[in-house]
Order: structure tokens, then sequence, then C-alpha cells
């Protein structure tokens, strides 16, 4: 955290300068007007006409003063919150995929969002403004000490016991705030639930549920906020009663002095200024000290982060697709269950060839995608890319490699194209062809904007068909040799499903694994080598046509569906 808030160096050393500054033309202030009633006091009215003057133009200096220390400090935390945001995301992205699915994306966004204005509001300003605050506390006592040693020891004894008060209370308050903080992030979770489910409670008539739910967790953040505030409260009540009773104190001492003839009206007058001056940022530090502490489990939370963000991919190997990939003896099982979904699965995918995974249901298909996208770690056994360990392979490389293509093909909140390019750099000619490889083409005409047309959230105004089109060009635009699909077109009706089928298998020079439902003669008779799984195994593979005059176990799979199909069809 230290580094992020070092980054800007010269907007910070900026801030410092226009604190100090404001501290020690701050403590000016009563230093004048103490001139200026010793002057009334003592009949001198030509001197007063003086100090009138310049204290008038004194005042203006200070109003320029004021405005630039706002602005120089706004736009340090301007530079500093936008350089956090980019650490705290690019940890986030940069989390291998089974860490960042272990937390769900509300925690992510409520950290983005509501975990960094904490840090805004309770820690980096205050912390700031605790520089102001020392500046003006070491001209006010500076200047006490000349006016009044005895008072100034006085007002010195009781500011230790102020600022010894955040270290009492500061515990409590940490937990107070941390509990805050997740209650935000868990009002966040429920709150993208109901709008991205928006559908399910329109049509299940959920409108009361979501509301009288949306009740209790609303209710329960604003109390936690509360209790956060109640405690920070008690802490600032404590500390502004320790400081009235200061200034009371010294303005009573000062008045004894005034009664003896040691001290003019005019530095009776300063002092109980400088007193406000001594002892109200002490008691602001003392205020502040308990917000910077009780942002500490937050810090750390967003300090992983930070951390995750710097860590660089020490797999060196560069990955380039040639000839083959292996799962040698591969057994494997979830970390988050017991059973063992694969067992001793082996098996050799060339380059070039289109395989087509079948099987039950809960039979392992999807967890060879998963493997093979390093996901997850094999528990025994190994996959190997050219007789290297996929393990071994930079993430960037590697991925250059492979494109996956799953049911739900997200899109972002821009025009077709941007879906299909993706920030990358295209030469025309390749867009072209990925177009038309990927049957885009077919359905720009129907766009009002064609390439340029705005998608709306997650893709809302293309069919399912379409967005399986949208994927494929984007992995043809790269020309990866691996193209990975799962379950690609299991929500499709049958006709699209054989019609991105058939785009897939026409691709040339693409190394195809499709895990499917769908036991189409037209469709598997077109892929090399068909594997059949059950209970994590292949129980066996060859080409479709060989495999059901075999009378195996596909055989049967393919009866049964057919016997299905023509039920419904009948029904
Ligand atoms: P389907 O055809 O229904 O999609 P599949 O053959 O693709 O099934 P997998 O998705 O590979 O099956 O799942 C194999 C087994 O692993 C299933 O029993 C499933 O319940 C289990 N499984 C899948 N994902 C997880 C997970 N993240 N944690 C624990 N178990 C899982």
């Amino acid at each position: 955290m230290g580094k992020v808030i070092l980054k800007n160096r010269f907007w910070l050393g900026l801030t410092v300068i226009f604190k100090i500054l404001i501290g020690i033309v701050f403590v000016q202030v009563p230093l004048t007007l103490q001139k200026m009633i010793d002057c009334a006091t003592d009949g001198d009215y030509e001197g007063f006409k003086r100090w009138f003057l310049f204290t008038a133009l004194f005042f203006m200096l200070i109003g320029v003063v004021d405005y630039g220390n706002r602005v120089v400090q706004a736009k340090y935390m301007e530079k500093t919150l936008t350089y956090m945001k980019e650490k705290v995301i690019s940890g986030i992205v940069n989390k291998e995929h089974i860490d960042f699915f272990s937390r769900n994306s509300s925690e992510y966004i409520s950290s983005l969002t509501n975990d960094i204005n904490l840090m805004d509001k309770n820690f980096i300003g205050p912390l700031l403004e605790t520089i102001g605050d020392v500046a003006i506390i070491v001209g006010s006592a500076g200047a006490l000490v000349w006016i009044n040693p005895v008072i100034a020891g006085m007002l010195l004894v009781m500011s230790i016991l102020i600022l010894m008060l955040p270290k009492v209370f500061g515990k409590v308050l940490a937990r107070k705030q941390e509990s805050y903080s997740k209650g935000l992030s868990y009002y966040t979770l429920r709150i993208k639930d109901i709008l991205m489910g928006y559908e399910v409670v329109e049509a299940y008539h959920l409108r009361e549920k979501v509301l009288r739910d949306h009740d209790s967790y609303n209710k329960d953040v604003q109390n936690r906020n509360f209790k956060a505030i109640e405690a920070i409260s008690r802490v600032s009540a404590l500390s502004t009663y320790l400081s009235i009773t200061t200034q009371a104190l010294s303005v009573g001492i000062g008045v004894w002095y005034v009664f003896r003839g040691m001290l003019t009206l005019g530095s009776l007058f300063a002092i109980s200024q400088l007193n406000a001056y001594l002892v109200v940022p002490i008691e602001g530090i003392a205020q502040k000290i308990t917000l910077v502490g009780s942002m500490k489990e937050i810090r750390k939370k967003l300090q992983a982060y930070i951390l995750e963000g710097e860590k660089t991919d020490q797999r060196q190997k560069k990955a380039e697709f040639k000839d083959k990939i292996v799962f040698r003896h591969v057994t494997f099982s979830y970390p988050e269950g017991e059973d063992t979904v694969l067992l001793d699965f082996d098996m050799t995918f060339e380059k070039g060839k289109k395989y087509a995974v079948v099987g039950a249901s809960g039979s392992g298909k999807s967890t060879i995608i998963r493997l093979l996208l390093r996901y997850y770690d094999c528990d025994q056994g190994e996959i190997l890319m050219d007789d290297t360990q996929i393990g071994e392979f930079s993430k960037a490389s590697f991925y250059d490699q492979i494109a996956v293509i799953q049911q739900n093909v997200y899109m972002f909140d821009d025009t077709l194209k941007e879906n299909i390019v993706l920030g990358r750099n295209y030469r025309e000619e390749n867009l072209a062809e990925a177009l038309k490889e990927s049957g885009v083409e077919t359905f720009l005409p129907l766009l009002e904007d064609g390439l340029d047309t705005v998608l709306k959230e997650d893709g809302g105004r293309l069919s399912g068909g379409q967005k399986q089109r949208v994927a494929i060009a984007r992995a043809l635009l790269e020309k990866k040799p691996i193209l990975l699909l799962d379950e690609a077109t299991s929500a499709l009706d049958a006709k699209t499903c054989c019609e991105i089928e058939n785009t897939v298998l026409e691709i040339k020079d693409i190394t195809l694994i499709s895990v499917t439902h769908r036991l189409t003669k037209e469709i598997l008779s077109r892929f090399d080598e068909v594997l059949v799984m059950d209970g994590g195994k292949i129980v066996e593979h060859g080409t479709f046509d060989d495999l059901l005059a075999s009378g195996g176990y596909l055989y049967d799979l393919y009866y049964n569906a057919a016997r299905r199909e023509s039920e419904m069809t009948k029904e």
C-alpha cells in the first residue's frame, strides 16, 4: 500500500508543502489579531490602522493558500485512487482461474468501489490532513510557549491524553469497520443477483420476495454502518469533551495571569485562539488515527490484490502446438468434491484432427476440457503438449494456442466488431476471413449498423446461435491452432446446432475437441474420432461408423437418444 501512496511523489510533495504552508499562515492569524487588540488597549490608533491593513491583505493570502491546498490534495487523490484501482483490478485479473472463481464477482466489485471509497474517506484523506494538523500544532505550540510556557505545558499534557484514545479503542473500531465492509460486499452480491436474475424475478412474480429480502440485507448493512459510526462517535465525543475542557482550562489560567497584570488582553485573545489551533487539530488527529486504524483489515484485503497483480509468471516456456496433446494416465477429482471424476484417462489428440467427446451425463467430458485449459492440476498422471507438461508453458503463450467456446458466450457492452476483435491488433483480411468462416457474415445484414452495431448488455440482441458464431470468429481471428467446444451448442435448437457444428467442422488446419450431447449421425460421422466416456474413462473410441457397427456403448447411447427423439416428436 505504501508504494501506491508514494507513487505520485510530485503531487504528494506539493500537497505536503501546502499543508505546511497552511499551518504557518494559520498560526499567524491569532498573532496579528493580538497586535490589533493590544493597539486598541494601548490607544495606538495609527498602529491599529497599520495592523488592520496588514491583516486584511494577509487574509487574502490565506484564501489563496487554502485554495491551493484543496486543489493540490484533490489532484493527488485523483491520481492515487486511479492508480490504486488499476493495481487492484490488475491483481483480480491476474489470478489463476480456480482462485478467481473461488470468490463471488460481487466481492471484487465491492472492493473496487466500496473499499476504495473507504480508503479515500477513511485512510488517505485523513493521513494527508494529519500533515496539515501537525504543521498547525507545531506552529501553535511554538507561539504558545513564547507567550506563556505554563499554559503551553498544561495543553501538552491534555493533548497526550487525547492522542492516546485511538490506541485504547483501535481494535474495536477496526472490527466494526471490517464488519461494515463485509456487509457492503454482501449487499452488492445480493443486488447483483436481483439485477442479473431479473427475468426470473419477473417470470415467477418474485417482486415482493425481492423487496422483502432487500429490506432485510439493506437494514443489515445500514445497521453495520451505524455501529461503525457509533463506535467512532464514542471516541470522537470523548476527545471533543477533553478538548473543550482543555480550552476552558487554558482560558481560566490566562485570565488569572491577566488579573495579576502578567498578560495583556491581546495575548489572552491570542492564547484562546492558539489554544483552539492546538487542541482542535490534536482532537482531529485522534479521530483520524481512529479512522486510519479502523481500515486495517480493508487495507490488508486490497494489499493482497495489489501483490497478486505484481506477481510475474514464473513459467518461461513458450507454447507452440506442433504435433499432439497427450493425456497420460490422468486421475482427477475436484478439490470441492470427493468422487474420482477421471480415472486413469489415457488419450492422444493429434494435430489437425477433429474429436468428438460423448457419453453419459457426469461421465467427465467437460472435465477433460477444464484440465486441458489448466483450470485444475491432475492428481496423478500428466497432460503434455508436444512432450512438455502444459503447466510449464507461460500463461500468455499457452492461451495463444487454445480457444474455447462454451455454452454461454459473454458479450461485452460494445460494438459487434469490438466483441470479435477484443482490442487485439488484426489485419482486415484476417477479420474478413474470420467473419466468413464463422458465419457471422450471414447475419450482418440483419443488424442496422452491421459490425458497428452496439450490442446490448451480454449481447441481448443476438440469438444463441449468433453468439456462438461470434465466439468462433473471436477464435479464428487469431488463428489459434486448438479449438475446444464445451457443450457449446447444447442450448440451441437442432437446426442451429447442426449449422454451428458444420461451421466448426469446416474450419481447416484446426485441432478440434468438441464435447457434445447431440448424437447426430450427420455430424458425428464427420469427426476423425469419437471418444465415448463412462465413469471417468474412455470406454471406446474410433470413427462413428465403426463404433456404431461394433454395437457397443455408443450404439446403445445413439439408439436410445434416437428413440427418445422420435417419441418426443410423436408427442
Ligand atoms: P454433462 O454432460 O452433464 O455436462 P460431463 O460428462 O461433462 O457432464 P463433468 O462436468 O466433467 O461431466 O463432471 C463430472 C463430474 O464431476 C460430475 O459428477 C460433476 O458433478 C462433478 N463436478 C463437476 N464440476 C465440479 C466441481 N467444480 N466441483 C465438484 N464436482 C464437480
